[in-house]
């Protein structure tokens, strides 16, 4: 990759980084503020329940872009950007300037949601086991697996 286009892509994911800061900022406040201390129904609190747990949803998913982020960040400093975390290929320029913060190229990114997929359903029906039996051995490396559930 040449160095406009890392340029590019690294104010690209400052940018991101700014924003996610601030919104995230801005959620915290949200949750914070104290909620309306007379006395309320019971629709009116669990309504106050349900928005709270609605903006720390929001918040988990704003963190954990917020971490790739980062990574993606640390990876043009060690000149690794760009490419695939789990296979070393290149990750497609239509795909990196989509989610420039992504971690794998499509191949192995659809595999990683078969295998989340597949644990989310395995855990459903309780064959969690028989699930990751069946799946494990078309993916190789720790890491990648790793990395999977931490997505
Ligand atoms: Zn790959």
């Amino acid at each position: 990759m040449n160095r406009t286009d890392l340029l590019r892509y690294k104010r690209k994911l400052n940018l991101a980084v700014r924003n996610l800061e601030s919104s995230l900022a801005a959620n915290f406040m949200e949750l914070l503020t104290p909620r309306d201390s007379n006395p309320v129904d019971l629709e009116e609190r669990a309504e106050q329940d349900f928005e709270q747990e609605r903006i720390l949803q929001v918040c988990q998913e704003k963190s954990r872009r917020y971490k790739a982020i980062l990574r993606a960040l640390a990876r043009i400093n060690s000149a690794t950007f760009g490419q695939c975390q789990n296979c070393g290929k290149g990750v497609g320029k239509k795909r990196l300037e989509t989610i420039p913060w992504t971690e794998f190229c499509l191949r192995c990114q659809t595999q990683c949601d078969e295998l989340n997929h597949h644990r989310l359903e395995a855990g459903r029906f309780g064959q969690r086991l028989k699930a990751w039996r069946r799946f494990l051995p078309r993916l190789e490396r720790e890491g990648f697996r790793r990395r999977c559930r931490d997505l």
